[in-house]
């Protein structure tokens, strides 16, 4: 999935979009770390350390996974950022749909990448 910028700031830097409806109102909603055999989570402002890998997104690469929520169509909008072969990568894709989790039947999670 092609990554879309909004307005450049130049302290800030390019306004990520929505990968879904375009628009600029992204928040972010969660951050995990992969590294080797470990996930590192944070996420309403608590952070974890385990073992949990079933959703990284590359089986044999470390990383780091960024999520972001749209304000206005409420879908994630996923960032990896991935190590292979001594070089760095930076992919996007649609994560989930979160309005659902509001009615009780959230979307199962397929964000995985293989
Ligand atoms: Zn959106």
């Amino acid at each position: 999935m092609q990554l879309q910028f909004g307005k450049h700031d130049s302290t800030l830097g390019n306004q990520l979009k929505c990968l879904t409806c375009g628009c600029d109102y992204l928040q972010h909603h969660a951050t995990e770390i992969y590294d080797t055999n470990i996930r590192v989570s944070v996420e309403d402002s608590k952070a974890s350390i385990d073992t949990d890998l079933a959703n990284k997104p590359f089986q044999n690469l470390d990383g780091l996974k960024i999520r972001l929520i749209c304000n206005v169509c409420l879908h994630e909008t996923l960032f990896f950022l991935v190590q292979f072969n001594g070089r760095t990568y930076l992919n996007s894709r649609i994560g989930r749909n979160l309005m659902g989790a509001f009615y009780g039947q959230p979307e199962p999670e397929h964000d995985s990448i293989s």
